[in-house]
């Protein structure tokens, strides 16, 4: 780990997949994409759903305009492409994270240093963000929380499609959470497993530390970091602030 000279930060930014919450992710989608497609059976076929249903997402992941939020541009491209209305595809989304999403936990578990992470922040009086990419309804996210062991209640802002309006790795994603939580940037310090998507907050001036238990590399970027190093080592240097 890099040991620059140390900032005071004022707020704590940690992403969840990966970082505060071990999962498998390649078997989470897949298991989440089969479930929720099948929900939609007799109403558009699995392979098109699917197809849509990604479409959709990497629309939302795009979508640069401040005055929609994730979720309404997920679901202005995804109606139309599924060729049902929102009142018809709503009801059948929350029915599907309410009854089968919970079964996806066997893909999760508690990640050792995570609940110290939380307790850490709270005892310092430091701001903490869940900083999990919002391309997920807010329930789906709060089960994900829990499966980690935590709760909402742990955290100042959580960030969730219907609340935010750009996704990771949009650095616009990072300023609106700096925003929200009325702290400059810089004072900021974004934690996460994603080489692009949570060191991309390097780009509008936040501090980054590479939390590599469950490292998340990507093919041809460069990466560049303040610190790096294991859940453990991110708790170790959180308990040193003041
Ligand atoms: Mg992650």
């Amino acid at each position: 780990m890099i040991d620059k000279n140390k900032k005071q930060y004022e707020a704590l930014l940690v992403d969840l997949d990966g970082t505060l919450l071990n999962i498998d992710l390649d078997s989470f989608i897949l298991a989440y994409v089969d479930a929720l497609s099948s929900r939609f059976t007799g109403l558009v076929e699995k392979e098109n759903f699917i197809r849509h249903l990604f479409t959709a997402t990497a629309l939302m992941v795009e979508n640069s305009d401040p005055a929609v939020n994730n979720e309404k541009a997920f679901y202005e491209v995804f109606c139309p492409l599924i060729g049902q209305p929102l009142e018809n595809i709503k009801p059948i989304i929350d029915h599907f994270y309410k009854n089968d999403f919970p079964a996806l936990s066997c893909w999760g578990s508690e990640q050792k240093a995570a609940k110290a992470v939380v307790e850490t922040a709270k005892a310092k009086k430091i701001p903490l963000v869940l900083a999990t990419n919002p391309i997920f309804p807010s329930t789906a996210t709060l089960q994900r929380l829990a499966w980690a062991g935590l709760k909402a209640e742990d955290f100042d802002l959580i960030t969730t499609m219907e609340t935010m309006h750009f996704c990771k790795p949009n650095p616009q994603y990072y300023l609106e959470v700096a925003g929200k939580i009325g702290c400059p940037p810089e004072s900021c310090l974004m934690a996460g497993n994603d080489t692009l998507e949570d060191l991309v907050a390097a780009e509008v001036g936040m501090d980054t530390f590479l939390v590599d238990d469950c490292i998340l590399l990507r093919s041809g970027i460069k990466y560049v970091y303040d610190y790096r190093g294991s859940l453990e080592d991110y708790l170790a240097f959180i308990r040193t602030l003041d």
